[in-house]
């Protein structure tokens, strides 16, 4: 029996796990599908407090991963599969075995979303990408076009043209949700194109198993037209991976976790912290302090419970 299992191991769950063991409570953490959440496959840091010259993401979350060591939290390999919260202690099937705890921290973050084309997933990995970082070295000399109008969309651009010959940003609308330095660096960067008021219907070429083009189309005038592309980097958002907790934590249509006030959801014992339930800040040092919230509430609720 543990007293606190943590859901997700990005800078949320991290934190938790930081403040669940310093307080002697050997939290458990499940590390998830993506190892280190969104700042393992980011690079440069520049806002996270602390660091005068910037942090490179990926040694950002493993810091905090060690610090959490330090105190005693463990880590496992695996993903959450199946939930049982209807009562206490909760139970959580991960790879083929039942753990069951006595408080639970969900900090599962979101996934980067896709775009629904007709052709997209079979062109993962062969030139349809969620992830710069990851994937932006095997387009040295390649067109590159990125789908977005936020900062992530700005940011993977700016780092694309470390290796692109172009890259051409397309956004839907003629505004953006960027903010303004990010969107300014994009505009001052002489690699970087943007497309307005346009979208990608489609992308070639399943036939030879890579990406050679998209169809675009302006949503203005209805004009479609094919052009040439060798990398599709999406950058639209993403989606929270709440999936093993639907019909047993209130969620919003969208599937983020509905706050009960402080990190409480609407289990008593369970818990959320970071981009599972925040769709407004969604920053590192907001799910940092996320995380911490949610570890002390759970701090709280064990001792309250006489544990
Ligand atoms: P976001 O701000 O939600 O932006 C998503 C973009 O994708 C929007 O421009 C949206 O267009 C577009 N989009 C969504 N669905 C689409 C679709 N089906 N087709 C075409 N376009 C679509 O997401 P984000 O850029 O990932 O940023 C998330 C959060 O992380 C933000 O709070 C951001 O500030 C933060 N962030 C910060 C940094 C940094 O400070 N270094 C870096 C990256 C991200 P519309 O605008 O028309 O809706």
């Amino acid at each position: 029996m543990r007293n606190v299992v943590i859901v997700g191991s990005g800078c949320a769950g991290n934190t938790a796990a930081i403040y669940a063991a310093r307080a002697g409570l050997r939290p458990l953490v499940v590390i998830g599908h993506e190892p280190g959440g969104q700042l393992s496959i980011t690079t440069e840091v520049d806002n996270f407090p602390g660091f005068p010259e910037g942090v490179q993401g990926p040694q950002l979350v493993e810091n905090m991963k060690q610090q959490a060591v330090r105190f005693g939290a463990e880590y496992l390999a695996g993903l959450v599969e199946q939930a049982d919260l209807s009562q206490r202690p909760f139970r959580l099937r991960i790879e083929e075995q039942w753990i069951e705890t006595r408080t639970l921290i969900v900090a599962a973050g979101a996934s980067a979303r896709w775009l629904g084309l007709p052709h997209e997933q079979q062109l993962i990995g062969h030139g349809v990408s969620s992830c710069a970082t990851c994937d932006g070295f095997f387009y040295k000399g390649k067109k590159i076009m990125v789908i977005g109008g936020g900062d992530t969309a700005m940011e993977e651009a700016n780092f694309l043209t470390r290796f692109g010959q172009t890259v051409t940003i397309v956004h839907r609308r003629d505004e953006f949700r960027a903010s303004k330095f990010m969107l300014e660096r994009s505009r001052n960067n002489p690699k970087i194109r943007f497309l307005l008021n346009a979208v990608v219907e489609d992308v070639y070429d399943v036939e030879r198993g890579v990406v050679t083009g998209v169809l675009l189309k302006n949503v203005k005038t209805g004009e479609q037209w094919r052009q040439e592309v060798d990398g599709l980097f999406l950058a639209i958002g993403h989606v929270p991976n709440t999936r093993p907790f639907v019909g047993q934590l209130d969620l919003d249509p969208e599937g983020y976790i509905i706050s009960h006030g402080g990190a409480r959801t609407s289990v008593l014992g369970v818990f959320h912290a970071g981009d599972v339930q925040d769709r407004v800040y969604r920053q590192a040092i907001t799910a940092a302090g996320a995380g911490c919230m949610a570890a002390i509430e759970a701090e709280r609720f064990l001792e309250a419970e006489g544990h």
